[in-house]
């Protein structure tokens, strides 16, 4: 069986691996002319850490990623509305990862090269198109610079692991239409800062219209350490289409940020400085896609943010994806036809991930800030007087239940606040 992944994100890298692993014959193709450390912080949760350790990668993690400790959501006055521990501290057999999202990627990426050789990776290669039959399927890959067609691959299977404006996507859904887009725009940044408490810990702040996330993306060196922030403010209401195409590496003015920044507080933690010390800003419009029907047509399917892209709010965008490759390398190991493995992964996959877009756009875990600042908008004295403790770890834990990396404590309290 040989298998042509289109994308060498982190899903369509996870893939790669997980499927060499199993002896089959993969390969990649990549639009971008290298696989460059691109992006800046992303959270990646137990449950896909397992399938990442279960492959060796756990100490090329360590080496380049924090294990996050603890959480915080605060309203935007700094005042504490929940904590929680994360990773191991919460009792999970693997960490959490607060990390740089390029350094993930080429974890993955060394971890494929060194099993597989480097011509594992193609780059350079746009997927424009593909044809299948009984027999196989044939993929197109253009010239990324020039344009002009490059290479014709065919293999059993065709994975379009090619991100929100999937290629693949578009060929079965070609009146799909932009992402969807509900006014939110996302300033992102990391920069080099004194750490915050020990290190290893991760904030929200805000609530319904806007929020800053807090949390460091590297080991701390000489007393300081890489701080990744986010800024997420509601601009518009009711739009369904982003002004621009959902690009992660747009660049935006500091200036535009700082006024925004200030309107929130962070307990012990200069985050406007953090801001206005950030050499690189980015924009991008938080934007997903309404769940599919169907992600598998023959020997063609979709895989991470091609089948399900969603907000990133709940830290599992890369970790979904992750999820998806391990479905997806076990269906393909265990199937008798490359067809029934596509059809048998879709089963499995797409209902969770579907469950996790809609849970994203109720706010996810974060709807626990909402919700406070919808019932105390000038803040609290007693955060009990405004919220049970029950209530909201039925938010909190709700979503980790159905994100699918609930501790036993989580389910514990479910089971307590749905029996009254
Ligand atoms: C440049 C970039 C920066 C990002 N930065 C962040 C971040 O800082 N924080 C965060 O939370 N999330 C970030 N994300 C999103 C996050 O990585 C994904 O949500 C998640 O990891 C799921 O990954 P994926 O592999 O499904 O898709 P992606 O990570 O989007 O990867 C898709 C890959 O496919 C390639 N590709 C696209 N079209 C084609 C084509 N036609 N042919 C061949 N290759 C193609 C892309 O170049 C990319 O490498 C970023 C994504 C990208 C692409």
């Amino acid at each position: 069986m040989k298998v042509i992944v289109a994308g060498a994100g982190i899903g369509g890298l996870t893939l790669a691996l997980m499927l060499h692993r199993r002896g089959i014959e993969v390969e990649v193709y990549e639009q971008s002319p290298q696989v460059r450390e691109v992006g800046v912080g992303i959270n990646t949760l137990p449950h896909a850490i397992r399938e990442l350790a279960e492959i060796g990668l756990l100490p090329a993690l360590d080496n380049v990623g924090v294990r996050t400790r603890e959480l915080f959501y605060y309203n935007r006055y700094g005042q504490e509305v929940w904590r929680e521990p994360r990773g191991t501290d919460a009792g999970h057999p693997v960490p959490q990862f607060s990390i740089h999202r390029g350094r993930l990627q080429k974890v993955i990426h060394d971890g494929l090269v060194q099993r597989a050789g480097e011509a594992v990776v193609k780059t350079g290669l746009q997927l424009t198109g593909f044809m299948q039959d009984e027999g196989g399927v044939t993929a197109h890959f253009a010239d990324a610079v020039t344009g002009g067609a490059a290479t014709t691959v065919t293999g059993d299977v065709l994975v379009c692991a090619d991100g929100i404006h999937s290629v693949g996507r578009r060929s079965f859904y070609p009146n799909e239409g932009p992402p969807s887009w509900t006014g939110v725009l996302m300033w992102r940044g990391a920069a080099m800062w004194t750490p915050w408490g020990d290190g290893r810990t991760m904030a929200i702040g805000g609530g319904m219209g806007a929020k800053f996330v807090l949390y460091p993306i590297a080991h701390p060196e000489g007393g300081r350490q890489l701080m990744n922030w986010v800024v997420n403010i509601k601009m518009a209401d009711g739009a369904n289409s982003s002004p621009q195409k959902e690009s992660w590496s747009r660049p935006a003015q500091r200036s535009l940020v700082i006024p925004y920044a200030k309107r929130f507080r962070i307990p012990g933690f200069d985050h406007v400085g953090l801001v206005e010390a950030t050499e690189q800003i980015f924009e991008y419009p938080m934007a997903d896609r309404d769940p599919l029907p169907q992600w598998t047509f023959g020997r063609v399917t979709l895989l991470g943010d091609a089948a399900h892209p969603m907000y990133p709010v709940g830290s599992n965008g890369a970790s979904q994806a992750i999820l998806d490759a391990r479905a997806l390398a076990d269906a393909l190991a265990a199937a008798e036809h490359p067809c029934q493995a596509l059809y048998a992964y879709q089963q499995d996959r797409l209902p969770k991930t579907a469950e996790v877009v809609r849970l994203n756009r109720k706010g996810g875990p974060e709807r626990v800030i909402d919700e406070a600042e919808k019932r105390a908008p000038a803040g609290f004295e007693r955060i009990d007087d405004v919220m049970s403790r029950a209530e909201r770890q039925a938010i909190v834990g709700g979503y980790a239940g159905k994100a699918g990396f609930a501790t036993d404590k989580d389910k514990v309290a479910e089971l307590r606040v749905a029996n009254g």
